[in-house]
């Protein structure tokens, strides 16, 4: 994506995004944005299952020196109480803000703090980490964002409602990634507000140990 090249390089953005959050690599907003897609949506949960179950045996397969006292350190856990035992949680399907979002907000889609940016868009800007930039935006049906490129890379996961651009039409649940080439103008169906969570400037770059167990999986 952009300048910075991942190490890991599929054809498609959005394997490459879904691949960085398998191992772990993406930043909070990202790494919340992916886990958010994947709350609402099902269309590449296995895929990512499959990539964290590979990851698994990656990592089990590179470790040099077994963990010294790994049974017992086990046992401890599971002696100890639940809270370890995490159940995988799903949104009510009326939920417009999935369980990893509301929690990286802090807050529910009642007390998002907005803010007006023009007639019929807000938006809420979220304190990003020192990798990326996150911003709610809300966008009334019909309205359109004003046209823009980008430095870097632009991934939008659309909460609510759908909008269009030059590269498509994006529904509750769909992941659009535009880079620095894209300069488009988002616009909101007519039909209903678009609510979207979109985070920027976010280099994906899987290098390092766990980039390279991928990398290798994979290739
Ligand atoms: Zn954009």
């Amino acid at each position: 994506m952009t300048s910075s090249t991942p190490a890991l390089a599929y054809d498609n953005p959005l394997d490459s995004l879904l691949a960085g959050y398998a191992c772990g690599v993406l930043s909070a907003p990202l790494h919340t944005l992916v886990a958010s897609h994947l709350a609402i949506s099902p269309k590449n949960r296995s895929f990512v299952a499959n990539l964290e179950a590979a990851n698994g045996i990656a990592l089990t397969e590179a470790e040099a020196e077994p963990i010294r006292g790994r049974d017992e350190r086990l046992a401890a856990i599971f002696a100890s109480d639940d809270e370890h035992i995490v159940a995988p949680q799903r949104p009510a399907p009326s939920s417009i803000l999935p369980t990893p979002l509301s929690r990286y907000l802090g807050c529910g889609l009642d007390d998002v703090p907005w803010r007006m940016l023009l007639p019929g868009v807000k938006e809420f800007r979220v304190e990003g980490d020192m990798r990326a930039g996150a911003t709610l935006y809300w966008i009334r049906a019909g309205r359109k964002m004003p046209a823009h490129t980008h430095e870097g890379a632009e991934v939008t996961l659309v909460l609510k409602g759908a909008f269009s651009d030059v590269a498509g039409r994006y529904e509750r649940g769909d992941i659009a990634i535009g880079d620095d080439d894209l300069d488009h103008c988002p616009t909101a169906d007519r039909s209903e507000d678009c609510i979207c969570f979109a985070v920027t400037d976010a280099p994906l770059r899987l290098t390092g140990p766990v980039g390279r167990i991928i990398q290798r999986l994979l290739g």
